[in-house]
């Protein structure tokens, strides 16, 4: 069973928004291709290649909006003068070797999806997102965003939509948004860490550092140690992430929140990683891991529901109770009770 592809952009439509009614062109008009993305019907095509074998098609649209654009890097070729095309190349591979190293995952969908991207999407096109088969890198508009391809954990976070889209399937809207958005976040921040080598309390358990701009007041698109404080600019206003239940954001827009309340789980899963200490991709990463892949979670869970899956994966792997009270313990600072 594989859950209908839904379209991830990395950077929320808020965030868009407020750009646009400042009359930021770029902004607008990436605002209006996701718009466009959205309403085309996404649909998954799983390729099949060896499993246990990486292998990517890297394509490059030229600054058109056409895909997937002309192919310029292929599984096994050297590196090309184009550095967008490296990273792309690079990102997709450190995030395949997360899933197979760690989890024992053949990539996103388990049975060896070739990987593709495209870079230079469009002119200025200030995204990134996951479309269901592919992943498309805009170049920003230099303003305010930078090269999308810049950044591993984005790269990790939209791929890690393509194993939510295999898996639990959450779907896309308040609190299973929240999650799936959540989730994406957590493996995109994994890949960068596993990639570096670094330990929970090294890690800067951020998304997207590095993608704003000189000049933006801001470190980042969120922050997973502290939500709502990855950016106080006046163009983009400020982060609105919460990180407890108490100031959980009802809204309408960005489907719920989805992009808003994924900073509850986020915190829950870096208190977690935090208290276990050491490589937070093992224990931590493995029981969400193993949450989200156990098929017994429902499309449409809340954070209650994902928060008990993750205490009863935690039980499941682990037989030294702390492992599992701490994952309790994290739920509950988060103010959200798995019991
Ligand atoms: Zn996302």
């Amino acid at each position: 069973m594989t859950a209908e592809p839904t379209l991830c952009a990395i950077v929320p439509p808020y965030v868009l928004d407020r750009l646009a009614e400042d009359g930021h062109a770029p902004a607008a008009r990436s605002l209006a291709l996701d718009a466009a993305h959205r309403t085309a019907r996404l649909t998954a095509v799983p390729r099949q290649a060896p499993a246990d074998r990486l292998e990517r098609v890297i394509s490059d649209a030229g600054h058109r909006e056409r895909l997937p654009g002309r192919t310029v890097r292929r599984e096994a070729d050297g590196p090309v003068p184009d550095q967008s095309v490296n990273h792309a190349y690079d990102g997709l591979g450190a995030t395949w070797t997360l899933f197979s190293a760690v989890y024992g995952r053949h990539s996103i969908d388990d049975q060896g999806l070739r990987l593709d991207a495209t870079v230079h999407y469009g002119r200025d096109y200030d995204n990134a997102f996951w479309d269901g088969h592919r992943m498309v890198f805009g170049d920003g508009d230099g303003e305010v965003f930078g090269d999308f391809t810049a950044c591993v954990d984005v790269i990790g976070h939209e791929l890690a939509h393509g194993v939510t889209q295999f898996t639990a399937g959450l779907e896309y809207h308040n609190q299973p948004g929240a999650l799936n958005e959540s989730v994406s976040d957590v493996f995109g921040s994994l890949v960068k860490q596993y990639a570096l080598h670094q330990d929970a309390a090294d890690a800067d358990w951020l998304i997207g550092a590095g993608l704003l701009a000189p000049g933006v007041q801001g470190v980042a698109l969120r922050s997973m140690k502290a939500p709502g404080t990855a950016y106080d600019d006046p163009r983009l206003g400020k982060d609105p992430q919460p990180a407890h239940m108490r100031d959980y954001v009802q809204t309408g827009r960005d489907n719920g929140g989805v992009h808003i309340n994924s900073g509850i789980p986020n915190h829950a899963f870096y208190l977690l990683a935090d208290a276990l200490g050491g490589p937070a991709w093992e224990r931590a990463g493995r029981i969400w891991y193993d949450a989200l892949t156990g098929r017994r979670l429902p499309a449409d869970a809340d954070f209650t529901a994902f928060a008990r899956a993750t205490v009863a994966a935690a039980r499941a792997r682990y037989p030294e109770p702390e492992v599992a009270d701490t994952v309790t313990a994290s739920w509950a600072k988060v103010g959200i009770s798995p019991t």
